[in-house]
């Protein structure tokens, strides 16, 4: 039917039991492949661009609707139509589908992937996860830091599952390239060619590491990490920690931060000496000892509180990344953009004074008109000397001052070359009347000078 119409400028309806691909049909210009009916719904869209007809849209009452049974007859031309239709295509249906041979028919296959032997098709994305770190994360973690099984397994791994799902999505982005060594840092940066130089954006010296990025000396790095420890303190408090454990976090915390050596001793609590023993950098890279879940644990029990040390070492976790991490990281990123802002205006200032230079030379003064001639009345070591506003101002101003004066020159030059030619013009004439002249002269006087 469109097509027929595709010529002509006529005006049309489009009727349909469905309001959805009626409004689909009128308003948009794609549909969406999952939409019932897409593939006519867009063949409709498509040959619509193309007429200069102008449609209209109708609903049909049609077979879906009809709750109260009408005759046939009683029906309107079109709902007896689309009753006709949906006969048509219930028979169709019935028909052809039963023909179509077996290895016609193809389901498509789910997601799968293989796992050593095995082909998974339910749930891939946690076994892939579960594989990995049943078969794989441990090994890979013991080349990392040389530990033996044992050493896997005193990790509290459960709690910093159980903390990883109450981050953010960006904390956990940072967190991910931060334990894979992904992170944008110096180092990398330079790895990756983006950057001259990989030094700490910070305190500017050294290379930049993700280790660094906590045990940078900068103020703003102290202050952050103070402010920080001050915030975990606070938690500890609320979550009721033991003080001696609280003091012992807060206090090893500082020294790590001063590059202090952090050795167990005898007088520790239970979980600080096997983390000591184990390692406190792991503490900080938010991989705690099992021994703070037990030892937190056995002490709610013993307060009769119904918190749990797994909730409590969970939260840590979360805490380590969030108050600790989280603000290094920003904060670096504020001096990276703070720094780039400000060498943007060195660069427009080194412009600047070029352009500056490259005007002010001694024969414009001369040559400006007098109107003008109060630019050049700073010397060009005094104008250096402004603020770039001004400088700009004088620039756009003496480049305005220089072009008049050009128009005027070269409208002067114009008018002096007039002047010059019609003098060469007249003066040639005169010259060949003179010549004339002197000729006959010379006819009349037959006795030359020689
Ligand atoms: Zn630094």
């Amino acid at each position: 039917m469109m097509e027929q119409i595709s010529s002509k400028k006529v005006q049309a309806t489009i009727s349909c039991d469905n309001d959805r691909a009626l409004e689909v049909c009128e308003h948009y210009s794609y549909v969406n492949a999952k939409t019932k009916h897409s593939d006519i719904v867009q063949s409709i869209i498509y040959v619509k661009k193309k007429l200069e007809s102008i449609l209209s849209y109708e609903k049909v009452m049609g077979h879906a609707d009809t709750k109260k049974k009408k005759k046939y007859e009683d029906l309107t031309r079109l709902e007896q139509l689309n009753f006709q239709c949906d006969i048509i295509a219930k028979h169709s249906r019935k028909t052809f589908r039963p023909a179509a041979p077996d290895e016609m028919h193809y389901d498509g296959e789910h997601l799968s992937a293989w796992i050593g032997q095995d082909k998974i098709y339910s749930e891939v994305a946690s076994q892939v996860k579960k594989y990995f770190i049943d078969n794989l994360a441990d090994l890979e973690l013991c080349r990392k830091y040389s530990w033996r099984q044992a050493d896997f397994n005193r990790i509290a791994w459960d709690c910093i599952e159980k903390s990883s799902t109450m981050l953010t999505c960006s904390t956990n982005h940072y967190i991910s390239k931060h334990v894979t060594g992904f992170l944008p840092i110096g180092r990398n940066m330079v790895r990756r060619s983006h950057w001259r130089e990989d030094y700490c954006p910070r305190c500017k010296s050294g290379t930049e590491t993700s280790s660094h990025l906590l045990q940078c000396n900068h103020a703003d790095c102290l202050e952050t990490f103070k402010k920080s420890t001050n915030t975990l303190d606070l938690w500890l408090i609320r979550q009721k920690t033991p003080d001696k454990l609280r003091e012992e976090i807060i206090h090893f915390l500082g020294k790590w931060k001063t590059k202090q050596s952090c050795e167990p001793n005898s007088n520790l609590t239970s979980p600080m000496q096997a983390q000591m023993k184990f390692g406190w950098i792991h503490f900080v890279e938010g991989r705690p000892v099992k021994d703070f879940e037990i030892y937190m644990d056995n002490y709610y029990k013993t307060q009769a509180m119904r918190k749990t040390g797994k909730s409590w070492l969970a939260s840590l976790i979360h805490k380590i990344w969030t108050v600790l991490h989280r603000p290094q990281w920003d904060n670096r990123n504020a001096h990276v953009h703070n720094h780039n802002e400000e060498s943007e205006a060195s660069r427009n200032t080194e412009n600047l004074q070029n352009e500056l230079q490259d005007l002010y030379t001694s024969e414009l003064k001369e040559n400006l008109l007098v109107r003008d001639q109060h630019l050049m009345e700073q010397s060009m070591e005094r104008l250096l000397e402004e603020p770039d506003a001004y400088v700009k101002a004088w620039i756009e101003e003496m480049k305005v001052a220089v072009w008049e004066r050009d128009q005027i020159f070269s409208a002067d030059q114009k008018m002096e070359s007039a002047l010059m030619r019609g003098w060469m013009v007249k003066r040639k004439r005169n010259d060949s009347e003179d010549d004339a002249s002197e000729s006959k002269r010379n006819k009349n006087c037959p006795v030359s000078e020689e």
